[in-house]
């Protein structure tokens, strides 16, 4: 059998991966089939080769297929356009929190399986520090290098979805129940919604029906883990500040804009893992990775 010619080692769009991610305004991330890749030089796009087999030859399926499989996982990821091209390699931490919130987050992306069940993380830090970079790297990881499929998803948007669908006489389940199977699900911008009755519904039954399943979940919020010092208003008494003052949204924790339930469960199925956020020092680049360094 001929060795497979290493072409694609010398190029320069995919780097050799076979791959190039697309980023284009309004749709969500695409991944297609770098040029060099355009005939594979193995099985010249036919999907098999053929091997010797004792006296005889069969025909072999070529790798080149699974790069297509995964190219299809990718696509049905949905990763937003802002971080369509975010990846491990490209996230520039700057702290050390953040260092340790990419190998936390690569760690488990080598590790997940879609056969079983596995521990998913939860960044947990302030706006602008990250997080979804992290989240959309590791299903790029997940998709592209391993063919595990999974799905983002902005749970407040999400919401919305749900919402519309009512008007058009589609239940919940229609637009939940994809979310609610995939092997691996990112869900950002967690404890955002207002946390009504009905939003925390939703939230219960995906988390809840991911939980049943033994299902690998991860999660992004701006929410800290624990209560946050309640800032004493200007003249004010210190005795009043715990019950009286009216907490602004931004100082509850994460348990208390989710619930304790939920909460419960995020910490049996996560690592909670903290980003620090940015100092904005003046070399600090938000946003690096997206449309917007
Ligand atoms: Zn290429
Ligand atoms: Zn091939």
């Amino acid at each position: 059998m001929a060795e497979k010619p290493d072409s694609s080692a010398a190029c320069k769009e995919c780097g050799g991966a076979g791959y190039v991610v697309e980023q284009v305004v309004g749709s969500p991330a695409r991944a297609r089939r770098c040029a060099c890749q355009a005939t594979c030089p193995r099985c010249g796009g036919s999907g098999y080769f053929m091997v010797t087999s004792g006296p005889g030859r069969v025909a072999q399926a070529c790798d080149c297929r699974h790069l297509d499989q995964r190219i299809a996982t990718f696509n049905a990821a949905a990763i937003p356009a802002a971080v369509a091209r975010a990846s491990f390699e490209n996230f520039r931490p700057w702290s050390q929190s953040q260092s340790k919130a990419r190998a936390a987050c690569e760690n488990f992306a080598h590790q997940v399986r879609s056969d079983r069940a596995s521990r998913g993380v939860l960044l947990h830090g302030k706006p602008g520090c990250g997080k979804t970079h992290l989240l959309a790297a590791s299903l790029r990881w997940l998709a592209l290098e391993k063919g595990v499929s999974c799905r983002y998803v902005e749970f407040m948007l999400l919401l919305s979805d749900i919402r519309a669908g009512f008007g058009s006489n589609r239940g919940h389940m229609e637009i939940l129940g994809p979310l609610a199977n995939v092997p691996v699900l990112a869900i950002d911008e967690l404890g955002k919604e207002r946390g009504t009755e009905w939003e925390r519904s939703m939230l219960d039954e995906l988390i809840s029906r991911r939980y049943n399943a033994g299902l690998t979940t991860i999660f992004a919020t701006n929410y800290p883990r624990d209560p946050q010092p309640v800032p004493v208003p200007v003249g004010g008494k210190h005795h009043t500040a715990s019950k009286e003052f009216q907490r602004d949204a931004e100082v509850l924790s994460l348990e208390e804009r989710v619930g304790q339930r939920i909460y419960s469960r995020l910490n049996e199925m996560c690592d909670f893992v903290q980003l620090e956020g940015p100092d904005y020092r003046k070399d600090a680049e938000p946003g690096r990775g997206s449309f917007w360094r």
